[in-house]
């Protein structure tokens, strides 16, 4: 049985493509922020969620709801 592979998803909209920011101070104690690439969302915070690939669009679909 194959491992479901996990992704990682925005907190807020949903969306799969949320990004980690690389922090140019020099390392350790900075706490790192994601940012959500997409527009309509803007997204950025410490934390996003992370769900395996084939429920990406459920979590999704949960947070959006029915449109
Ligand atoms: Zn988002």
């Amino acid at each position: 049985m194959e491992k479901t592979q996990k992704i990682r998803v925005c907190p807020r909209c949903g969306s799969s493509q949320i990004r980690e920011a690389k922090t140019s101070v020099s390392g350790w104690l900075v706490p790192k922020t994601y940012y959500c690439s997409d527009e309509e969302c803007g997204y950025s915070g410490p934390v996003f969620v992370e769900v395996e690939a084939d429920e990406a669009d459920k979590f999704k679909r949960a947070i959006n709801g029915d449109k």
